[in-house]
């Protein structure tokens, strides 16, 4: 079948959409808040990667840097260590994460008085995830759910508390109602701060902040950035966690599967693009996934207008 013939190019260039450029900045603007989160390392080269990360991020001065808490808790020790390592010898204001999965409340109620006493004042209070999968199941005499560790921790010491939040539903979610009242319980337990995970088109995120305002939620609902330059591992990770993945993103990284340099320079484009995206609409908090790698991280946050402190 004939195609009609297409409009010549200077036609097709002039009719085309117009968009505005994002807001220009003159460097006088407020730069955004930041915080990162880290994983513990598991072994010696993995501690040198983790701390080589902490000290290139220090000088960005985050509100905070939080450390995850492996599946069922799995990481109890490295977590703390790590933390109290933070505490000791850098600037830095940790927030530790504690998770419900496979816990008494007695056991959690130690762990985060310990924490207190180490000097830590945040924590991310998560349920957290059965280890290998599976249905969810509360542990007898464990906090059932992330708001009833908020309300335990709450009763414990006056931690600053953050929760995590699903633009996209949290997959066990009974429907996006439910957990949207689930966010507001653990808000209204006594969290200050919701954190997202992460998502690739900014729609999806600030649709979401939308229904969470409707739903009557006023705390932060912070965007939980990851810069992805492993796109394979992305896709199946995003499968496990119901997140989408965009068409567009898989056409950005074809083709470049054996080419880690220009998958790390897409990376950051994209990473940036989405901030930058997120900071014209008035946003300015971000979360920073930075899987223990601070290069992508930290040429983002310059791009965003922070500038390690002098
Ligand atoms: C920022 C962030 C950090 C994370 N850090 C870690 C980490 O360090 N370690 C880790 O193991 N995991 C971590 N996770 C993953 C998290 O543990 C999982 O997503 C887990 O499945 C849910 O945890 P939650 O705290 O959101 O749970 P909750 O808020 O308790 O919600 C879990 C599910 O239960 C539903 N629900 C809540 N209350 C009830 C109720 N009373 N009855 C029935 N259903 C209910 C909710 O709607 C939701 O579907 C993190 C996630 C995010 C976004």
């Amino acid at each position: 079948m004939a195609h009609p013939p297409s409009p010549a190019a200077l036609e097709r260039w002039l009719t085309g959409p117009r968009f505005a450029a994002l807001p220009a900045r003159d460097g006088s603007d407020k730069a955004p808040a930041l915080s990162f989160e880290f994983f513990p390392p598991s072994t010696e080269a993995l501690e040198q990667q983790l701390w080589h990360c902490i000290r290139r991020l220090e000088p960005l001065a985050p509100r905070f840097v939080s450390v995850t808490y492996g599946a069922g808790g799995s990481t109890q020790a490295r977590t703390h260590a790590t933390v109290s390592r933070i505490v000791r010898e850098t600037t830095l204001v940790p927030a530790a994460h504690l998770t419900c999965v496979n816990t008494t409340r007695e056991e959690i109620d130690a762990v985060a008085l310990g924490y207190w006493q180490a000097g830590v004042r945040h924590i991310v209070a998560l349920r957290g995830d059965v280890p290998g999968g599976g249905a969810y199941v509360p542990t007898p005499g464990g906090y059932a759910y992330a708001a009833d560790l908020v309300t335990g921790l709450k009763r414990i010491a006056d931690f600053e508390i953050s929760v995590a939040a699903y633009p996209e539903i949290h997959p066990a979610a009974l429907s996006p109602e439910a957990d949207l009242d689930n966010l507001k319980r653990k808000l209204d337990a006594g969290a200050s701060r919701a954190i997202t995970n992460y998502f690739f088109d900014a729609d999806v995120y600030l649709r979401f902040l939308d229904r969470c305002l409707a739903a009557g939620i006023t705390a932060p609902v912070v965007p939980g950035i990851m810069p992805v330059s492993n796109f394979a591992q992305a896709v199946k990770f995003s499968a496990m966690c119901g997140i989408s993945v965009p068409g567009w993103l898989g056409h950005l990284f074809e083709g470049l599967e054996q080419d880690h340099d220009t998958r790390r320079m897409v990376a950051a484009v994209v990473a940036a693009e989405q901030v930058r995206v997120l900071q014209a609409c008035g946003i300015d908090e971000f979360h920073f996934y930075t899987l223990n790698r601070p290069d992508l991280v930290y040429a983002i946050a310059h791009i965003l207008g922070v500038r390690a402190a002098a």
